[in-house]
Parts: structure tokens; C-alpha cells; sequence
């Protein structure tokens, strides 16, 4: 079995677990995550304690769904803070998406969470992509279309990989001609790879197409994309055929365009192999919920509300229900790793699917009251 630092400390090693000492690590560092945030978060310990919920007694990979889970349109709140595991004075960074529907998440952590993050990403984009040197060229939204700035930040750490790389950030519209002067600068020089939403790396291949501009990117190049079409559904093209596209019109093979999959609250993020499967990391479990009955864990295949439980989270506790749409497959891949596959398959309506027990509301009311009543208890 491995610890939570071993995971960390050799992401590949993580990765080929049997599948049985896969479950049990998952479980013991989830569990272990689970104490830490009952013991020392009074939100979430209402939330076990209304659901009779001993994270201690925890077990068996099936106990996880037990676990309560925060809805992730709680970020959204303007007393959020209530969810902080840690103090306000210790967080570091504060991402906010610019959200799809007009209010902001915000998704606060401290510097453990931060660390473990960050060491966590770096692990997985090498053991996935394999990449050491070569130019990335970053085609990154403006923030209002990032969704998240934490999208930015994924993709910034991306770049502690390769030897250089250029930045687009567009303001009004995307500079394709800007994109290929860089690719052309660097041809010959380094191997290039391109990072970005889907809907901009389009808007490349869109260009290429109409200037019938004729690119072969080199042999090993990747084309790496985070985030989805966001308000570009009508551009939308199936992942197939947009791996088609990436090889048809830059050289790149499909093998090498990967998709991953994330989200601002949580710091997961599932990374394709060469299968185009998206592999959850070994600290983190999906569980599919019933969308009408979201305390229920789906069996495995079936699609619904996707929750993640998240190990490295110690700013709050990182068990979400998110809004998005999928199911999950664990077992063997072909590529050889173990542990859980996810399909995503739409993000939500941010309906707020679900809610805690114990709402934030009346946990604040209950802690006013104490407050209430403490000066009666010391006067007696
Ligand atoms: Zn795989």
C-alpha cells in the first residue's frame, strides 16, 4: 500500500498498483483525509454527525460513498468560508472561475494544498506526456473565458517542462498568424507542442484550413487541451474527429492529442494516455451519483453526477459533488495503469444539484446560538 507522499513521490509507481492494493491505498488516504477535515472543520463535522458518518470506521473502497460531499455551487456563496478546513489567515491563493452562469467560485488554499497540488501536477504531465524540453506554444483564453483561472495555473505549471515557449492571450480575437510564427521560428530547433482550450486550437486549424497553410509539427509533438468549448458549443467538433483534424492539418499523430479533465474546486485533474482514456490520479475516487437521489453511489459504467474525493486537499475538505455529467470504469487500461477511468460527458446547468445535511445557514445559526448561550454557562 502506498502513503500519500509515496503517491506523490512516484506518480508512475502510483499509476501500476494491482488493482487491489489500487482500492486500498485510495481508500486509506481518503480516510485519512476524511479524519483530518471532521476533526478540525466544524462544517463538515456537522455534516457527519447528521448523517451518522464516522470517517474512522471507513474500510472498504464501497465505504467512501458514505462520505458527505460539498455541492460545488456552494464556492459560489458569499460566506464560503464556512467550508475552510484551515484558517482564512493561511490560505495563499484564492482562484475564481469567471463562471459560466455570472457568479464567481471562488476555490481557496493554503500552502499545503498548494505544494501537494503542484507536485501532484508535475508527476502526472510527466508520467502521461512523457515530455522533457521542447517549446510549448500556449494558446490561453482571456480570463473571462478562461471559466478558471485555475486553468491558466494547470497550464502554467505545463510549462516548467519544456525548454521554452510563447504565451497568446487574446483580447478580441485569436492571432493565428501570431501562432504560426512562433511554430515557425522554433521548426528544425525543438520539438513543438501546442497547449490549450479546444475552441482556440480550432480556431488554428480553422486558419490553417482556409490560408491552405501547409504544417508538419515534428514526430514526438503533443497537443494538450484543458477546458472544454465553453460558450463555442456551436464550434464543437467530436473528439475524434478533432484529433483527425490535429493530424490532418499539423501533422500531430491522434495518439498524441490528449484531452484532460478538471475543474477549479478540486485539484484533480484526470489526464488522457495514448488510449485517449482519462485516468483519475491514484489520491482521488470518482463516485457517480443518482442525479435524482444523490446520496446513492451509481454502479460502475452507469452514467450521473460526477463526485470527486480528493486526498491533497487540506484548505477544505475536497469531497465535491460537482454539477458535471459521466461515468467511471476502474481496472486495467490497456496502457497498463490501474485505477479508475472517467468519462466525461457534459458540464452541468449549475443547478446546484444537492445539498449539504446540514446547511450552511443553519450550522452558522447553530453556532450563534452557542455563542448565545456560552455567557449563560459561565455566569452558572
Ligand atoms: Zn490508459
Amino acid at each position: 500500500m502506498l502513503s500519500l507522499a509515496q503517491m506523490l513521490g512516484n506518480v508512475s509507481q502510483a499509476h501500476v498498483q494491482s488493482p487491489d492494493d489500487w482500492a486500498q491505498s485510495v481508500t486509506d488516504v481518503l480516510r485519512d483525509a476524511a479524519i483530518y477535515h471532521q476533526a478540525k472543520n466544524g462544517f463538515y463535522r456537522a455534516q457527519c454527525d447528521a448523517l451518522g458518518v464516522d470517517p474512522a470506521a471507513i474500510n472498504d473502497i464501497g465505504d467512501l460513498q458514505e462520505l458527505p460531499l460539498l455541492p460545488v455551487s456552494m464556492f459560489k456563496r458569499p460566506d464560503a468560508q464556512v467550508l475552510l478546513t484551515c484558517s482564512l489567515a493561511d490560505v495563499e491563493t484564492e482562484t475564481r472561475s469567471s463562471g459560466t452562469h455570472g457568479i464567481q467560485s471562488v476555490a481557496r488554499r493554503n500552502s499545503e494544498t498548494m505544494t501537494r497540488a503542484l507536485v501532484g501536477l508535475i508527476g502526472t504531465y510527466r508520467e502521461f506526456f512523457n515530455l522533457s524540453g521542447g517549446a510549448g506554444l500556449f494558446l490561453n483564453p482571456t480570463d473571462s473565458e478562461a471559466s478558471e483561472m485555475g486553468l491558466l495555473k494547470d497550464f502554467n505549471i505545463l510549462n516548467s517542462v519544456f525548454d521554452h515557449h510563447a504565451y497568446l492571450v487574446d483580447d478580441q480575437a485569436f492571432d493565428a498568424r501570431e501562432a504560426m510564427e512562433h511554430l515557425r521560428r522554433w521548426k528544425g530547433h525543438m520539438t513543438r507542442h501546442i497547449v490549450g482550450p479546444p475552441f482556440l486550437i480550432n480556431r488554428l486549424l480553422r486558419f490553417l484550413e482556409q490560408e491552405k497553410v501547409n504544417v508538419r509539427l515534428d514526430p514526438y509533438s503533443m497537443i494538450i487541451t484543458l477546458g472544454g468549448w465553453k460558450r463555442h458549443t456551436a464550434e464543437a467538433i467530436p473528439e475524434e474527429g478533432f484529433r483527425d483534424r490535429c493530424h490532418d492539418l499539423l501533422g500531430v499523430r491522434p495518439a498524441n492529442v490528449r484531452d484532460m479533465y478538471g475543474m477549479i474546486e478540486s485539484n484533480m485533474l484526470a489526464v488522457e494516455c495514448h488510449l485517449h482514456r482519462k485516468h483519475v490520479p491514484p489520491w482521488c475516487y470518482i463516485s457517480i451519483r443518482d442525479p435524482g437521489q444523490v446520496g446513492k453511489e451509481l454502479p460502475s459504467g452507469d452514467t450521473g453526477t460526477i463526485a470527486i474525493l480528493d486526498a491533497l486537499n487540506t484548505s477544505y475538505p475536497g469531497f465535491l459533488l460537482t454539477d458535471d455529467v459521466g461515468n467511471v470504469e476502474s481496472g486495467t487500461c490497456g496502457c497498463g495503469r490501474t485505477g479508475q477511468v472517467i468519462n466525461f460527458r457534459r458540464r452541468g446547468q449549475g443547478s446546484g444539484l444537492g445539498n449539504c445535511p446540514v446547511s450552511i445557514e443553519r450550522y452558522l445559526d447553530s453556532r450563534n446560538s452557542a455563542a448565545d448561550e456560552a455567557p449563560a454557562l459561565v455566569k452558572v
